[in-house]
């Protein structure tokens, strides 16, 4: 068996990984797609130390990092099942079964997508779904928010220092974030918000040019000039198979404590799958060098 078995290959799995290797104990790492979110992202500018990098070029200093250690690294598997025996067992889907003393999870997350025409062709050119990494991209220029939640009006209120302009486009006929979130968003001047509207199409030639979006009453169109559209209706982790296993939140992240341990004794997670309240690359290489020594802790102690 494993000493340690990380699952999930991105920026809190690769971390993990190494932590746990350089304790000199056997480490594999099963990932479906090495580099995770890392490898949809273009320019990165808040990866400190880098001014500048891009995703395929920091998801492969990842893997070259990792395999500067005798780790088993077991690419294309998707993780199926995880059950506590005598050993921690994670079945693939492949229908291997690979045994590990102690497990770190850090199969990270997915953007919820609003699936309107657009979207996919102009993903990363005007389209962005994280404003702490995009939003300076767009300084002096109008964006839209789609989402009324309260993810969607903190980007609306962090955009709106650094935009001309925000437009918040919001499917029910109320805003359903924070009383105080609203209160801050309808204090600043630089704002409009569109209630109960159907988001319909990503405008655009090479790169976003606009919004259209149907009043959901009247059936009207509208449309929006803008140069970008940032989506907030919600980050997935990648956490279904694990439903019955582990304790999560409401939204399906797994809890975990200060030292990355799950509610299952040996089995620990870091990253975007995790209810770390905030989801960066930095965050996730911090809780997965967290959750390894946490490992660790618990096989010295086991
Ligand atoms: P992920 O990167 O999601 O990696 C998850 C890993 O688990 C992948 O290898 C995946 O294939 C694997 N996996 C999932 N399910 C299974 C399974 N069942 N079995 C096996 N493997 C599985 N953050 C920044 O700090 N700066 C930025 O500029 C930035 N820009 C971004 C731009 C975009 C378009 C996106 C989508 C995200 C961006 N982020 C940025 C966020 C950042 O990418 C994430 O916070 C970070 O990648 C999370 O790392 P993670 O390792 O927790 O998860």
């Amino acid at each position: 068996p494993f000493d340690v078995l990380v699952i999930g290959g991105g920026p809190a799995g690769a971390s993990a990984a190494i932590y746990a290797a350089r304790k000199g104990i056997r480490t594999g790492i099963v990932a479906e797609r090495f580099g995770g979110q890392v490898m949809d992202t273009v320019g990165i500018e808040n990866f400190i130390s880098m001014k500048y990098t891009e995703g395929p070029k920091l998801a492969a200093s990842l893997e070259e990092h990792v395999k500067e250690y005798g780790v088993d690294i077991m690419k294309q598997q998707r993780a199926k099942r995880l059950e506590k025996r005598e050993f921690i067992e994670v079945e693939l889907e492949s229908g291997a079964v690979l045994k590990s003393k102690a497990v770190i999870v850090s199969t990270g997350a997915r953007w919820r997508n609003v699936g309107v025409p657009g979207e996919a062709e102009f993903k990363n050119k005007g389209v962005a779904y994280c404003p702490h990494c995009d939003g300076p991209l767009f300084a002096g220029k109008h964006v839209a928010v789609i989402g009324g939640g309260n993810s969607g009006i903190e980007a609306a209120i962090d955009l709106a220092g650094i935009v001309s302009h925000v437009t918040v486009l919001e499917f029910m006929p109320e805003l359903k974030a924070d009383a105080v979130l609203q209160k801050r968003l309808f204090s600043l001047p630089n704002v409009t918000v569109l209630k109960n509207v159907q988001t319909k199409e990503i405008t655009g030639t090479d790169k976003v040019d606009g919004i259209s979006y149907m009043d959901r009453d009247s059936g009207q169109i509208g449309h929006v000039e803008l140069q970008g559209v940032f989506v907030q209706i919600g980050l997935v982790p990648n956490t279904d198979w694990l439903a019955e296993t582990l304790e999560r939140t409401r939204m399906g992240e797994l809890v975990v404590n200060g030292h990355g341990a799950t509610s299952v004794p040996g089995v620990f997670a870091a990253g975007d799958c995790t209810n770390s309240p905030y989801k960066q690359i930095i965050i996730s290489m911090g809780s997965g060098a967290t959750a390894a020594l946490g490992a660790f802790d618990y096989l010295i102690r086991n």
